[in-house]
């Protein structure tokens, strides 16, 4: 049984190595000069390698086609990659919101393993772009790389998504399933930063607010609510609560959304009621301008002024009670009209890919050409973040791998 693997990241690493060490001859097919580019610079470069949760919990985060994986996740449970990673020496921690990492911090440690894994049972990498996939009577027979045929039993596309293009995911799998025959689900960006109507993005850029909460609406339907860091930049907001809040608006161009951020999520609109009354009586003969230094950050003080239509020289004393109340409703529900995502490269992952109708989720086999098989982002599932993405390729990987190895 000869398999080719084509892709080296996190789904094609487990798949070949799960092939070989179920007797495969397997041979590993990535562009770059090493593999796991993109496992390199997950997690901010310590790589979040799955969550510490039960299946369940894990579909719960898959807001697409979560019952495709039901059967990967079976074989190959979060428990089971941290036994994985930790038996072949890679100890690992559990952080907030069960997000498990090397106790490195290391994610150069995740490659280690997964590459001495690999040669140790045998898998042969091949540094080439593959660049077409044979068949035979509907059967994978051979991939094509570097100007050369491989003549193979089995293929398994592990290939990614488009995002990131930088690390190799180009996106060539799409190309190949399409070119046999399988239906593409546009791909889309997630996990990724939103584009913001207006200047108020622009003017506060640079900004970066911790602990604040940031509530999505779709066509003013409350959808995604949770506290974290984000940013202002020169095009909109981003920063980790934003990537997550992304992954919950997927109908640009047919739906509105817009953003709410609660400046003050630690003080109902009462308590901030009473904070900004003490802090008017200690500043009522300044300017408003120079009322708010000890409640907001400096950079957001003009613009949240403005925003509540009141004039920065109008003195504290004179604020009326309706104008106090409108800023405090400004600070709990600071508004921003969101008119797209950034770009699939600058996105996390891809959504969209390979249609799961296309594959059988028991073995990850297509359903439309015998002997291929897909794993990993190339696939179309995706998930939030938390370490759930790399979950779906470690999970796909290794029940395609398992799969292809049988005779
Ligand atoms: C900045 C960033 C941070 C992230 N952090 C996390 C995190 O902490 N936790 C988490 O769960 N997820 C994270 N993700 C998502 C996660 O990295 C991906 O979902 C996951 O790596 C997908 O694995 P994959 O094997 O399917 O694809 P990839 O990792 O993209 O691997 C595909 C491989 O195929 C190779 N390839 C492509 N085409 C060809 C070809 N024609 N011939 C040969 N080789 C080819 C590519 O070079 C690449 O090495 C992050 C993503 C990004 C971009």
């Amino acid at each position: 049984m000869t398999i080719c693997v084509i892709g080296g990241g996190a789904a094609g690493l487990m798949a070949a190595g799960t092939a070989a060490e179920n007797g495969a001859k397997v041979l590993l097919f990535e562009k770059n000069e090493k593999v796991g580019r993109k496992i390199f610079i997950t997690g901010k470069g310590r790589c979040n390698v799955c969550n510490d949760c039960d299946t369940q919990t894990v579909l719960q985060n898959v807001p697409v086609n979560p019952r495709f994986l039901y059967s990967a996740l079976g074989c190959f449970s979060p428990q089971e990659v941290k036994d994985f990673f930790e038996s072949r020496g890679v100890p690992l921690k559990t952080e907030r919101g069960n997000r498990v990492f090397p106790v490195s911090d290391k994610s150069s440690d995740i490659i280690d393993a997964l590459f001495t894994w690999v040669k140790h049972v045998g898998v042969k990498i091949v540094q080439e772009t593959v660049t077409d996939i044979r068949t035979q009577e509907g059967q994978a027979s051979a991939v094509c790389a570097g100007g050369r045929e491989y003549g193979c039993d089995r293929v398994i596309v592990a290939t990614g998504g488009a995002s990131y293009a930088a690390t190799g995911s180009t996106g060539d799998g799409y190309r190949f399933a399409k070119a046999l025959g399988h239906t593409i689900i546009p791909p889309n960006p997630s996990l990724v930063p939103l584009v913001a109507a207006g200047d108020t993005c622009s003017e506060l850029m640079g900004l970066s607010l911790r602990n604040v909460r940031v509530t999505v609406f779709e066509n003013d339907k409350k959808l995604y609510s949770d506290l974290g860091e984000m940013l202002f930049t020169h095009f909109g907001v981003s920063g980790p609560l934003i990537l997550s809040a992304s992954a919950h608006m997927r109908h640009f161009g047919s739906k509105a959304y817009r953003i709410e951020i609660d400046l003050k999520p630690g003080l109902d609109e009462k308590t901030l009621d009473k904070r900004l009354l003490t802090d008017f009586e200690k500043y009522k003969n300044s300017d408003f301008i120079n009322a708010l230094g000890e409640l907001l950050p400096r950079k957001l003080i003009p613009v949240a002024i403005a925003c509540a239509k009141i004039d920065p020289r109008q003195k504290v004393h004179s604020v009326t009670k309706e104008q106090r109340l409108g800023l405090v409703q400004l600070l709990k529900a600071f508004p921003l009209v969101i008119t797209g995502a950034r770009p699939l490269n600058e996105a996390i992952i891809t959504t969209g890919g390979v249609s799961v109708k296309d594959v059988n989720p028991k073995t990850m086999e297509s359903k439309k050409v015998q002997g291929l098989y897909f794993a990993g982002e190339v696939l179309d599932v995706d998930a939030y973040t938390g370490g759930f993405n790399l979950q779906i390729a470690w999970s796909t990987g290794r029940l395609a791998g398992l799969s292809a190895a049988q005779e």
